[in-house]
């Protein structure tokens, strides 16, 4: 990065929270450039004991089975941003029960690592059968743990989340905590395992 994306001035190079990094000298601009983050979510939505898959339809892993999820903007809040994914990818409407875990990556990418937490919520279905467009997605549906064992090419980690969503009692996983509206305002919102 040669020049700073908030005021365009050149960047130079400044020691800053333990290591070199671009930096704008800018008076008052004071931005620093910490790398490259992006965050994703996704939706293990449950219904009689069956997830919702979807069938990508686009490269890379065209045919392959994966959960509804996608990238969270920049500003969007991210409860918000899986049900969307969940609506657009599936037709399913559902709400957040909590958070099931997540997965922390520092991936290689064209121009440097890039690093990416993707969340997957466990989410309860409210209206819509699924269904696909025939172009992102080419398949859509709820299946039990021994339907996914017997499926071609399902992505490990919406496996991972199934199962983990499956046999996590709904009491203990992490919940949308409100017990302090000093904490929570527009934008904000904590997690915590439920009481
Ligand atoms: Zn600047």
């Amino acid at each position: 990065m040669n020049f700073c994306p908030r005021c365009g001035t050149p960047l130079i190079i400044q020691f800053e929270g333990g290591r070199d990094r671009p930096a704008c000298p800018k008076e008052g601009c004071r931005y620093f450039h910490f790398g490259d983050f992006s965050m994703g979510a996704g939706g293990v939505v449950i219904r009689d004991n069956k997830a919702l898959l979807i069938q990508r339809g686009w490269n890379p892993n065209r045919g392959a089975w994966q959960l509804p999820g996608g990238y969270v903007e920049a500003d969007e809040e991210i409860v918000p941003a899986v049900e969307r994914e969940v609506f657009e990818e599936a037709g399913v409407e559902a709400k957040v029960q909590d958070i099931i875990g997540f997965r922390h990556s520092i991936a290689g990418s064209i121009g440097g690592p890039s690093a990416n937490i993707y969340v997957v919520f466990r989410l309860t279905p409210v209206s819509g059968e699924p269904a696909f467009d025939g172009d992102e997605t080419i398949g859509a549906g709820y299946f039990s743990l021994e339907e996914i064992a017997e499926m071609d090419r399902v992505q490990g980690l919406s496996v991972w989340a199934i199962r983990r969503a499956l046999e996590l009692p709904l009491e203990e996983g992490f919940g949308i905590d409100r017990s302090d509206d000093t904490l929570t305002r527009p934008g904000w919102m904590l997690f915590a395992p439920k009481d």
